[in-house]
């Protein structure tokens, strides 16, 4: 895909994308330690939860850098961005989009300018009551919308609002500040923001995602700190795992270290997609190995849907730890049945329409002199739309298999998920349609077996009563509101859904340096400045409502609120071939 600018992104064309995952946030303190590079690097181990932006701002008690753009993390930041961004402490973000269109203006971290000095603010997770919180904020302004800021600049996303609502504050501290507003948050919401002197972290009462607290002691440092949204990332910057972020819980940290205060009773409700997909398989949550419970998956759909066969194989790369399991409870031997190439959807070269007709093949391919003749077990971790299972069943039994059994390590997905995962419409959950029999017969499988939604959570090692399973069960653990006051698109203006923003294609290169007053102030909008010299964002971008969309009205029941993107599979689905897509009309006789 080409920006404005000129330069191509990893997309392979205008409607791909990768996967939609979740965000990742990084926080560190360390002074004397090159912040920005650990920042850099923690974001590289968090790249899976979000590929469409990334951004780091840096702080030396006086001065913020901000640098964020369109891309991957190693697109977006090289070795001379780095080093002109010194600080003490830290945050980043790599950025899917879930509140608020994928494009330039909505990359984060945000900014506000506060009484007391700049807010950067990075946010993990969905919040569900944004119409209120605008609304919130359309009073406090006297029913005008805002008029400098993020929100005035094109933001449309729900931590803008909240950047918005923590910089207007009219407390001593915005301490102060976040222990006022962060009660009357709903929804999921793992946050990393600071101002010129410290750093923050907080984490929604439910905990819907991971957040953990690590130290990082170095040979210039004895009591450096770093949040992060998973385990790995302490690990990859070589900091030590302290405890998980507590569901409802607010951390200050500074030359004093770690202050924890508590702004909501936590109720606990982890996402269990988390251990199925999300998280990488090397991260711990709540204790428990990603990668064991994975696996103990894999056993225990084995256990629920053994059948007679020659092989276990898997979707690479999220299925391999279920498939290993599963063929270790089976005894059916393990083997690599498809090959998959881990740079298509990064290339900076759009493929040919003769390359584009390979589809999916241009990213797994099955490896026939393994597959041919033998009757495979193929384990993958979810089914969404099923379009990516069926091609990969049509594929192998090309290569030549006897039959193929495909095995689902989470239970059918029935239900879109509000707090931060985009998998579809309900209309577009093929299990939300049809029989698991039915799925199979339109996947081309011998057999379908998905694990029970009992066998997956014990697998977790967690108590049922603190998981989400909404999407499997239509059970949502924090209420929603009216269809017509939530959804991704409920800030963006038609005209600019999914367009590339005002400034899109021109990295941001922020520099705030003032004083930090004493005495609270109104400070004006901060400048931005892009990386290729354009006029100051204040100029270029009208500002004024940022309008709120009429939602479309709810057909059958179904989702319209903007959550159709892909799902977990959307890296393959991007490659589908049209054939292989089930169109929206089809319907497969019932019994
Ligand atoms: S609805 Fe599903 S994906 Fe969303 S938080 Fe709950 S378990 Fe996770």
């Amino acid at each position: 895909m080409i920006r404005p600018d000129g330069k191509l992104t990893h997309d392979l064309d205008p409607v791909d994308h990768g996967p939609k995952d979740a965000c990742g946030v990084f926080g560190v303190w360390a002074p004397g330690e090159d912040v920005a590079k650990l920042t850099y690097y923690g974001l590289y181990a968090l790249q899976h939860r979000g590929q469409e932006s990334a951004g780091i701002a840096t702080s030396n008690g006086k001065r913020i850098h901000v640098y964020k753009d369109m891309g991957l993390v190693s697109q977006v930041f090289d070795e001379a961005t780095l080093s002109s961004m010194p600080g003490d402490h830290a945050i980043g973000h790599a950025r899917y989009s879930t509140t608020g269109a994928s494009h330039w203006a909505n990359a984060q971290p945000t900014l506000g300018t506060t009484p007391h000095g700049t807010l950067c603010l990075a946010h993990n997770g969905n919040l569900v009551n944004s119409a209120d919180l605008y609304d919130r904020l359309l009073a406090k302004n006297g029913g005008k919308p805002p008029t400098h800021g993020e929100l005035a600049q094109g933001n449309t996303t729900d931590t803008a609002l909240v950047t918005a609502l923590l910089a207007e504050h009219d407390f001593d501290s915005l301490e102060e500040a976040a222990l006022d507003l962060l009660p009357t948050l709903r929804g999921a919401f793992c946050l990393t923001f600071m101002d010129e002197g410290k750093l923050y972290a907080a984490r929604d009462p439910q905990g819907v995602r991971p957040l953990v607290l690590g130290s990082l002691k170095t040979d210039n440092l004895d009591n450096g700190w770093v949040v992060a949204s998973e385990t790995a990332a302490l690990d990859i910057v070589g900091a030590e795992f302290v405890r998980e972020v507590e569901p409802g819980e607010f951390l200050t940290i500074d030359e004093n270290g770690v202050r924890s205060q508590r702004f909501a009773k936590a109720d606990p409700a982890g996402c269990v997609f988390e251990f199925v997909y999300l998280a990488r398989p090397d991260t711990t949550i709540d204790g428990r190995s990603v990668y064991e419970s994975r696996v103990e998956m894999g056993r225990q759909l084995a256990r629920e849907h053994q059948v007679e066969a020659d092989m276990v194989m898997a979707t690479p790369e999220s299925g391999v730890p279920a498939a290993i399991g599963y063929a270790e409870q089976s005894g059916i031997p393990y083997g690599n049945g498809l090959v998959k190439n881990a740079y298509v959807g990064r290339t900076f070269i759009q493929p040919s329409q003769t390359i584009r007709q390979l589809g999916i093949r241009l990213k797994l391919n099955p490896l026939k002199s393994v597959v041919e003749g033998k009757r495979l077990i193929i384990v993958d971790d979810s089914i969404v739309r099923g379009n990516t299972q069926r091609a990969v069943v049509k594929m192998l039994r090309d290569a030549g298999a006897a039959e193929v059994h495909v095995r689902i390590s989470s239970p059918p997905v029935k239900w879109p998920c509000f707090y931060g995962i985009d998998f579809a419409s309900r209309s577009e959950l093929i299990a939300n349609e049809f029989s698991v029999e039915k799925i199979a017969e339109y996947l081309g499988a011998d057999s379908l077996g998905y694990i029970s939604p009992e066998g997956m959570i014990a697998a977790t090692e967690q108590p049922v009563e603190n998981m989400c399973t909404a999407c499997f069960t239509g059970t949502y653990p924090i209420e929603l509101p009216s269809e017509d006051r939530r959804g991704k698109s409920l800030f963006d203006s038609e005209e600019g859904k999914g367009a590339g923003g005002p400034l899109a294609g021109k990295a941001a290169e922020v520099t705030v340096e003032r004083e930090v007053p004493a005495k609270p102030e109104h400070a004006e909008a901060i400048s931005i400045d892009t990386r290729t010299g354009t006029p100051l964002l204040e100029n270029k971008v009208p500002t004024g409502l940022i309008p709120l969309v009429e939602q479309p009205t709810p057909v059958g029941g179904c989702d319209t609120t903007g959550s159709c993107e892909p799902g977990p599979d959307s890296e393959l689905e991007a490659l589908l071939l049209p054939e292989d897509r089930r169109p929206a009309s089809l319907s497969i006789q019932e019994d």
